[in-house]
């Protein structure tokens, strides 16, 4: 059994448990809805993206250990 790269929690043959891949999942979907809104050539980069959302009061606990756990990965 393989943890969870967000938390402590099994993760089965998955990278996420599936509270952390849902907010992936989510955070996936709101960066793609995100960069169409800026296609003007000022569309942000992933890692951009998940800078900001970190710094936003209204992200929730998930989905800030996601965005943790994907900037280490990038690093
Ligand atoms: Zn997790």
């Amino acid at each position: 059994m393989k943890k969870c790269a967000a938390c402590a929690r099994e993760s089965g043959d998955k990278k996420y448990c599936r509270y952390h891949a849902k907010a992936l999942e989510q955070l996936k979907s709101h960066y793609d809805s995100w960069v169409d809104a800026y296609d003007d050539g000022s569309a942000i980069s992933w890692q951009d993206y998940l800078t900001r959302l970190q710094k936003m009061e209204e992200a929730g606990q998930w989905v800030r250990e996601v965005i943790e756990a994907e900037m280490k990965k990038e690093r």
